[in-house]
């Protein structure tokens, strides 16, 4: 199988609608004015400068989602279920004519399980998305308080992704205001990409992991960013740790077994060969997909590193477009 550098699918790529503007600009705003002032374009844009920059970079198809954290961070749920459907009502007409280059991840209103279950088959059956990606936790009511996805109120919600056939993928956002303010006040530069929004993700798919939705669900799949959220390094130790302390973890396989079962991973904004092979001897290049997190990492970058990887055509075949095609049925 030769690896041909033009087919490249790309799952973790964002826009943004007016609406939500003032969520996404915190992340350019502290690179310069100027900066915002061009991103403003670039998050906006679906089929103008982004086609052309996945020409360049080789990337066939591109899977859109709504930017981090948005509905997520909407504390009326009321608020966030209108939102959600607004969203993507709006990506849905804005890939229509363009449905060789696009698919499309759902908004889900996650402040309420029911309303999430009902959008997500309204987007698959309307729509023809192809699963969703959520920011995270959420917020009801108290900005406060995280409601994490592991908590029993979404194993109804989960039961129904597994039906669907399709994954979920997990994004990261920033923590809430008290853990931030406790772990980053006075380093700032750690509370988001460089590290603290990595770590919070891991924290919650081992939360995942821990409730036992993925016994409960054992077709169940999720994805995850950035070379899988600090996981594949540390799992091991994680694993080996639960197998003589398990505590109150429901899991009942060892962690490293959903590694290989119901996670895949992508490459999205970290290009490191030696991350990558950590990820590969950890999960397999069965469970590991091209990303470049565009607009807020550069498709060029992600896509001239990953085309010159040096392993086989086969592997690079796999994690660039064939593992994609298979998990979303594209
Ligand atoms: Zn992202």
């Amino acid at each position: 199988m030769m690896y041909d550098k033009t087919k490249k699918i790309a799952l973790e790529e964002h826009f943004a609608t007016e609406e939500f503007m003032e969520d996404v600009k915190p992340w350019f705003i502290k690179e310069g004015p100027e900066v915002w002032e061009r991103a403003k374009a670039t998050i906006t844009d679906i089929s103008g400068k982004r086609l052309e920059l996945m020409d360049e970079a080789g990337i066939e198809k591109t899977i859109l989602s709504l930017s981090s954290p948005t509905i997520q961070c909407i504390l009326d749920p009321a608020k966030a279920i209108d939102s959600a459907k607004r969203v993507n009502e709006y990506l849905a007409d804005s890939i229509r004519d363009h449905k060789d280059r696009f698919e499309a991840f759902a908004a889900l209103p996650t402040q309420s399980p029911e309303a999430a279950i009902e959008e997500l088959h309204r987007c698959i059956e309307e729509y023809g998305f192809k699963g969703a990606l959520i920011n995270g936790f959420c917020q009801i009511g108290d900005p406060d308080v995280p409601v994490y996805l592991d908590d029993p109120r979404y194993i109804p919600f989960w039961e129904e992704v597994e039906k669907t056939g399709y994954p979920v993928y997990l994004h990261p956002r920033t923590t809430v205001e008290p853990v931030r303010k406790a772990e980053f006040d006075g380093q700032t530069w750690m509370a988001t990409a460089a590290w603290g929004w990595h770590c919070q993700t891991g924290t919650q798919v081992l939360r995942l992991i821990g409730s036992g939705i993925f016994d409960r669900c054992p077709n169940l799949q999720l994805v995850i960013g950035h070379m899988g959220e600090l996981l594949p390094m540390f799992l091991w130790r994680t694993t080996n740790r639960v197998s003589t302390h398990k505590r109150e973890c429901k899991a009942e396989l060892p962690i490293n077994q959903y590694f290989l079962r119901n996670i895949t991973i992508t490459t999205s904004a970290n290009c490191s060969t030696p991350a990558l092979m950590c990820a590969m001897m950890e999960m397999s290049t069965d469970r590991i997909m091209f990303s470049t997190d565009y607009p807020y990492d550069s498709m060029k970058q992600s896509a001239d590193w990953f085309d010159n990887i040096p392993f086989s055509d086969l592997d690079k075949a796999k994690m660039g477009y064939e593992n994609a095609k298979r998990l979303f049925r594209l």
